[in-house]
């Protein structure tokens, strides 16, 4: 592994992969890495002969300030994890770069005033809770994109509609870039893994299994139930959590939305026949403990 700082280092390294003609996979996290990152950039290094994992934490897709300043910086320990992790796999790859930049490196000319729209993908479930979330995400990887120009992108499942979002970019702006979804990796006990998981309190920690538990339970019951009777179980079961079941510290979970799509689209789907060609998913947002938790399931 190699790390690099400045783009124009990146941009030099790259541009020597491309006269090698060797294929690039791009792999971008705002660090703070687990497993799930980890699984992401294993399949990379499989998968192409060049990999650059990009760790930055993008102030313009964080909305809520406190959130950003919150936001877990472990720069060195991801290092040692992506060295590791890089020695243990049987890989394709040559080589690896982990790209660290610099709020001014990567935006050099400050806040960048470019703004991206989705339509109706954006619209639904993190779009208007989040507004200008998306825009900025994309901002950041069409950034990477173009220092990178990686010939496959790789995304979690575990965010599911930023997945559609970088779908969409790839059509506004037609770069040739194979999107990879990846599925999500979860702890043992079911939560999926998630940076924002180390802000939990231990008693919270114990708790939140509960919202993989209440999906799984959820993918079982579309079985013979409507949609609409699987949503509001969903919701119920995670608000009223607490009162059935004991939690120390007063801690409840407090449901922000679940929303049952077509897994394509985005859009909110009534009948279980709309999904029949792309599929359908549950997507949920829930606080607990003062941490914002999401998670999936496939239907
Ligand atoms: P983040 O650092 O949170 O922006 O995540 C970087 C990438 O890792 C995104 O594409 C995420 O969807 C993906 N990711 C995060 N958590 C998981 C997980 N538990 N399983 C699989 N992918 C994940």
């Amino acid at each position: 592994m190699k790390q690099i700082i400045k783009t124009a280092d990146l941009e030099a390294a790259v541009k020597e992969a491309k006269q090698q003609q060797l294929e690039i996979g791009l792999v971008p996290t705002m660090g703070a890495l687990h497993e799930g990152h980890l699984s992401l950039i294993e399949r990379a290094l499989k998968e192409n002969d060049l990999v650059v994992v990009s760790l930055f934490v993008n102030p313009i897709q964080f909305n809520n300030k406190e959130d950003l300043e919150k936001y877990p910086r472990t720069i060195e320990a991801d290092l040692k994890l992506i060295t590791d992790l890089e020695s243990r796999t049987e890989k394709k790859a040559s080589a690896l770069l982990a790209f660290t930049p610099t709020v001014d490196e990567m935006y050099p000319q400050g806040e960048p005033k470019e703004v991206y729209h989705f339509g109706p993908v954006e619209e639904v479930m993190e779009g208007p809770r989040r507004p200008g979330h998306f825009s900025g995400v994309a901002v950041v990887v069409r950034r990477l994109f173009d220092l990178a120009q990686p010939k496959r992108a790789y995304f979690g499942e575990k965010d599911y509609q930023q997945i559609a979002v970088i779908r969409s970019l790839l059509e506004q702006i037609k770069y040739p870039i194979e999107l990879i979804p990846c599925p999500i990796v979860r702890a043992d006990d079911g939560l999926a893994l998630s940076s924002r998981n180390m802000r939990l309190s231990p008693a919270a920690r114990q708790m939140a299994p509960a919202i993989n538990a209440t999906l799984e339970q959820a993918a079982e019951m579309a079985e013979y139930e409507e949609v609409d009777d699987v949503k509001e179980w969903v919701l119920d079961t995670l608000a009223s959590w607490h009162e059935v079941n004991d939690c120390p510290d007063g801690l409840q979970f407090e449901p922000e939305y679940f929303e049952i799509v077509d897994a394509i689209t985005l859009q909110p789907i009534a009948e279980w026949a709309e999904a029949e060609k792309n599929g359908a998913v549950g997507c949920i947002a829930v606080w607990l403990d003062g941490v914002r938790l999401i998670d999936i399931v496939k239907f």
